[in-house]
């Protein structure tokens, strides 16, 4: 039995006294460690008339002319918002790794990164130019971006303070005012991330809504006074939510699931694109929108790439996140543990399992929503762990004899984030790169992101980049102003 170090926790109550920001007042929220299905956090929820009065002070903040137009202290507030985050790394990591179970490494990159996409858009705030231009003789034309005005930002749990400030840094570096629906499994860490960004805004600019997709995500994107939806989160979802807001006529963002492939070439660094299979689709316990899931690796490198995968996935060490030891840590609540159970299930009946990890040992983490990071080949060609998105530790493993089959492989999915790229043929990475329908293509690593590089999904993975130039883009409006000097009209 492995030694514990955890430390005794007392649950986080929330909203603290005076947080205006976040109204609570509604029934209550426990979110639980899937370690050890104690208690983490006690939230009051948020009412649908809560919902709306954040809108209404959302809409009156987003008037002001100040906060509308003067960049400058816009990008110094975020800016001092990104020390804050660092300044907390600790409490925040150790409260992101209770509430959501990934490991204590990945929790600490996960503050540390938030805190760069912010000091990113704090930068990019100064960067809205617009553009003049002599339309003639008489006219000339000025090319403004304006805020869209009221923004509701819904996040997802996995990774919820990067995805929670890739899309509120630009939203507000841009001059709008923003209602933030975080996913309840996660809901502590990230009132707790906004609260010392709600001290540092005007007030109204920032506003939070606790409760359940259904009821107060619903009253969010159904308020025709938010002018813009950014969501992150599964593609039906995103479905529901561009039908009601897209519906009447206002902007969408949607970031969405995935099933991306990962292609391994004879000739990849082998020792590297191991470490890569392993990160592509194990990272966060396989609970990342971007997991290279379907592992395709070309015909004469199969044998031995996949003998060496097995092994290293038998040796991935599960555990409690808090330790530093812990490779892998649960997943993030016990019905996701049943689905992807039963997708590893469905697996062993269709093909055939290569190699799973132990689960923990420690009779302490009985109770803790663990499951063996798997690989599964010599599947059929139609099995749903080919083409849905399973969100787990499911790695699935085909060959391909030539690089057009490889490609049409990867090509064979609604889905279009990403896809990994293993050679050292520039020529061949060039040709697979291009040919394959996805936001982000990796060649010869996986999963490295960069704030001034957009992110997004082709087909069913979503509309829209965040990220980069494009992703403050998105949280404007163009308009042009034209001027015409002419004494009379024609
Ligand atoms: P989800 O769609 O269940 O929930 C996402 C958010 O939407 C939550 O806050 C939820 O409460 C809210 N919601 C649910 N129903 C709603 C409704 N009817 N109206 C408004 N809001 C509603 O997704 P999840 O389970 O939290 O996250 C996992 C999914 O997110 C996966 O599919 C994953 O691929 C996707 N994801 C995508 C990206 C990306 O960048 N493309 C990043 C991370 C996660």
């Amino acid at each position: 039995m492995t030694e514990r170090k955890r430390g005794p926790w007392t649950p986080v109550r929330l909203p603290e006294r005076g947080q205006r920001f976040y109204p609570g007042g509604g029934e209550e929220l426990v979110s639980t460690d899937p370690t050890t299905g104690e208690p983490v956090a006690v939230l009051e929820t948020t009412s649908v008339t809560g919902v709306e009065q954040l809108v209404e002070r959302a809409r009156a903040a987003s008037r002001d002319p100040v906060w509308r137009n003067d960049a400058a202290t816009r990008g110094r507030t975020l800016y001092r918002y990104a020390e804050s985050l660092r300044d907390q790394l600790e409490p925040l990591a150790e409260l992101l790794t209770r509430e959501q179970g990934k490991t204590i490494g990945e929790a600490r990159s996960e503050v540390l990164g938030a805190a760069d996409m912010v000091e990113f858009y704090a930068g990019a705030a100064r960067t809205l130019y617009g553009r003049a231009q002599a339309l003639g003789e008489h006219a000339h034309g000025v090319v403004l971006r304006e805020p869209v005005g009221v923004v509701g930002v819904i996040t997802p749990w996995n990774w919820p303070l990067t995805l929670l400030v890739r899309a509120l840094a630009p939203a507000l570096a841009a001059g709008n005012a923003c209602v933030v629906k975080p996913a309840s499994l996660t809901a502590a860490v990230t009132v707790r991330a906004l609260a010392p960004l709600a001290e540092l805004l005007p007030p109204g600019v920032l506003g939070c809504a606790i409760g359940s997709g259904s009821s107060i995500g619903d009253a969010l994107v159904g308020n025709p006074e938010v002018d813009m939806i950014a969501f992150t989160g599964e593609s039906s979802t995103g479905v529901d939510v561009l039908h009601r807001a897209g519906g009447d006529l206002r902007k969408v963002s949607l970031e969405l699931g995935g099933k991306s492939p990962n292609l391994v070439f004879a000739d990849a660094p082998m020792d590297k694109a191991v470490d890569g299979a392993l990160n592509a689709c194990f990272t966060t316990t396989g609970q990342i929108c971007t997991a290279g899931s379907r592992l395709l690796v070309e015909a004469g490198a199969y044998d031995e790439f996949l003998d060496r995968l097995a092994r290293r996935t038998e040796h991935l060490v599960l555990g409690d996140p808090l330790l530093p030891t812990t490779g892998i840590g649960p997943v993030v609540s016990p019905g996701q543990q049943r689905d992807i159970e039963s997708y590893i299930e469905l697996g062993a009946r269709e093909g055939k399992i290569l190699a799973s990890a132990a689960l923990p040992g420690d009779d302490g983490l009985a109770r803790g929503a663990f499951v063996s990071p798997t690989l599964v080949g010599e599947l059929p060609s139609d099995s749903k762990l080919l083409h849905q998105e399973i969100f787990g530790p499911v790695l699935t493993v085909q060959a391909f004899e030539e690089e057009q089959q490889g490609i049409a492989l990867a090509e064979d999915s609604e889905f279009g984030l990403a896809a990994g790229i293993w050679t050292t043929d520039l020529d061949c990475a060039w040709r697979v790169g291009r040919a394959v329908s996805a936001g982000t293509v990796w060649i010869n690593t996986y999963h490295h992101f960069y704030p001034e590089a957009e992110v997004g999904g082709f087909r069913k993975s979503g509309i829209g980049r965040q990220q980069g130039l494009e992703g403050i883009h998105e949280f404007t409006e163009t308009k042009h102003l034209n001027f015409d000097s002419r004494p009379t009209l024609w």
